[in-house]
């Protein structure tokens, strides 16, 4: 399926510096430098059943720093992100609300393309449904099965985690403290006829009253994890650069796709570094539909919200930190966006190449958008206070903040 249109990057003077970043898998923050002139960059994508809510648009703003900081080092970026467009929770809102589930995704999909247009988010390369990656999911599944990875139970195919010895090393969980977490995030450690209870799901035959297709596995569908698997071998192979999602993905979904990847291809690691973005929350609980606390960003935007002052907001807030959104996050990110223009509309002021050595050394540091932020509120409070002569410094200073923040001033 087609993504949205890119807004331009602006090129910059000089070159930014490698990425340092925290992977999970490794436990710390080390340097990711691609190993070719190509970066590539998986993001698992939305379940299409609901709106783009604030917990998505960070995640999401993550990886796109991702991509800036590596393009700003001299790299081109190969960027894939999928969108499960047909899964249970699709499926079970669709029943609930007595809408087709197809028109619910289609629909849910071109809300969340408006909004990642709005944020200036750059779109991947690939944007690849589900149901696209059927033809990829299957040779992958039968492979599995050859080998002894996989198994029936039914007319179910399940993954045997016992058939990939790094099984763990992505969530660095033991299997004690997976299990509970498993069976709160979609597995089914209790089903009878499985080899070990974190088995997870490959191929889930047709059920009543759910879609399904007609493959050389079965009349099925495919499961969650296995589907990130096929459209990242599609189009990046094994071992590119980062794996990214929120930090509710990293068991079992991460977890899961890596050991799938492994045992198919006899071939390590599946991604190079696994990072993820904290959670955000409203009164206190992490944004989830279940909770019913959801913030959508295009709920702000309809309510005349400037989607740079969304942004703003977003990147006032480490990544990896679980942060909570009030009014007051938004409230200073409009007024700090309107200090920032004010700033950038005279036609002189302090110098800004030391603004953007400043802003190049905080996101290479492990995507410190916070300390970029308080960088460029100098320069503007230096500005705002005494002017200054250097010709041009407001367009370096629109020029970094758009190419390396994503924010248009
Ligand atoms: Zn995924």
């Amino acid at each position: 399926m087609h993504a949205w249109p890119a807004s331009e990057v602006p090129a910059l003077p000089g070159q930014g510096l490698p990425l340092r970043i925290h992977d999970t898998a490794a436990g710390g923050t080390r340097e990711v430098v691609p190993e070719g002139p190509t970066a590539r960059l998986y993001v698992c994508g939305i379940t299409p059943y609901d709106a783009t809510h604030l917990g998505h648009a960070a995640t999401y703003n993550a990886f796109d720093l991702v991509q800036r900081v590596w393009k700003d080092a001299g790299h081109d970026v190969l960027y894939v992100q999928n969108v499960t467009d047909v899964d249970d929770p699709l499926l079970e809102r669709a029943v609930a609300t007595g809408e087709d589930w197809t028109v619910l995704a289609e629909r849910e999909t071109a809300l969340f393309r408006e909004d990642m247009t709005a944020l200036r988010m750059l779109p991947p390369a690939h944007y690849i449904g589900a149901v696209e990656s059927i033809p990829w999911i299957v040779p992958l599944v039968k492979k599995l099965l050859a080998s002894g990875a996989a198994y029936r139970v039914d007319d179910d195919i399940y993954f045997s985690v016992d058939a990939e010895p790094r099984f763990g090393e992505v969530s660095r969980l033991t299997r004690e403290e997976m299990l509970p977490v498993f069976a709160e995030r979609g597995g089914d450690p209790d089903r009878p006829g499985k080899r070990n209870p974190l088995d997870a799901l490959l191929w889930l035959a047709a059920r009543p009253g759910e879609p399904a297709w007609d493959t050389e596995l079965g009349h099925g569908r495919p499961g969650w994890h296995i589907e990130c698997v096929a459209i990242a071998l599609e189009f990046l192979d094994m071992s590119f650069d980062i794996q990214g999602g929120g930090s509710d993905l990293s068991f079992p979904h991460h977890e899961m796709g890596a050991a799938h990847a492994q045992a198919a291809t006899g071939a390590h690691p599946f991604a190079r570094a696994y990072v993820h973005a904290g959670m955000v929350g409203l009164d206190g609980h992490k944004m989830s539909k279940s909770r019913g606390n959801l913030v959508f960003v295009s709920k702000l935007r309809r309510d005349g919200v400037d989607p740079a002052a969304i942004r703003l907001a977003l990147l006032s807030r480490h990544y990896r930190s679980d942060w909570e959104w009030d009014k007051s996050v938004l409230d200073e990110s409009v007024e700090r966006l309107a200090r920032w223009r004010a700033a950038v509309s005279r036609p002189d002021g302090p110098a800004a190449e030391g603004l953007l050595a400043e802003v190049r050394a905080a996101l290479a540091d492990d995507l410190d958008a916070p300390a970029a932020l308080a960088a460029v509120d100098r320069w503007a409070a230096l500005q705002a206070e005494s002017g200054g002569t250097d010709i041009g410094a407001p367009g370096l200073v629109s020029r970094t903040v758009d190419a390396l923040l994503g924010v248009a001033l």
